[in-house]
């Protein structure tokens, strides 16, 4: 199997959206060995890739592994166009804790940072690198993998609402890949980045 390789050339960058050096790797087990200050950009087979099969869906976003309460900051400056329920009861997910999507609408398009508890409403302007919201704990059961973490999404300009990716179903039209972008903020190795 060829290793999958991201464009270099990208229309905006991005800021790193955790206080932590994003390290990528393909290996599921991996979040056992990063060292203090880092964690995992997961790119596939990682369970917590963008476009990855699980059991009942295709995973819609990337997942940054972070400890409960760690601040999540704007990748780049936009608007916040809505807060909503994401994970938990709230959003009609009870087998999840609750947890709330900060939807920020910017130059790649809109961004959503999942699994957070915010702390923006929508309507706000974010400059890029300021924090919209804290990782918080979504796993009701703890079965020896993180608990917390970012999830991450890319969607479509204008994108209000996160649409779930059924595994029988092709990618929802608003659903892109946001990998390239935090590529771009972790100092990707080379292999990983498409020569032009
Ligand atoms: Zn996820």
């Amino acid at each position: 199997m060829q290793p999958q390789t991201f464009p270099l050339e990208l229309p905006v960058t991005w800021r790193c959206p955790l206080p932590l050096r994003l390290v990528a790797t393909a290996e599921s087990e991996s979040f056992r060995e990063h060292p203090p200050g880092t964690t995992g950009l997961p790119l596939p087979p990682h369970p917590g890739g963008f476009g990855v099969v699980r059991r009942h869906h295709v995973h819609e976003g990337v997942d940054l592994y972070a400890p409960h309460g760690t601040a999540v900051f704007a990748v780049e400056a936009g608007e916040v166009v809505a807060v909503v329920p994401f994970t938990g009861p709230l959003a009609g997910l009870p087998w999840w804790l609750d947890t709330y999507a900060v939807l920020v609408e910017g130059p790649s398009g809109v961004v959503v940072y999942g699994e957070v508890t915010p702390t923006v409403c929508a309507g706000a302007a974010v400059a890029a690198g300021e924090r919209i919201g804290n990782v918080c704990r979504v796993l009701r059961h703890d079965k020896g993998r993180p608990t917390s973490m970012l999830h991450l999404e890319l969607h479509a300009p204008g994108s209000r609402t996160c649409p779930e990716w059924l595994d029988t179903e092709s990618r929802p039209s608003v659903l892109r890949d946001p990998t390239p972008y935090l590529l771009t903020c972790c100092a990707a190795p080379a292999d990983l980045l498409a020569q032009p």
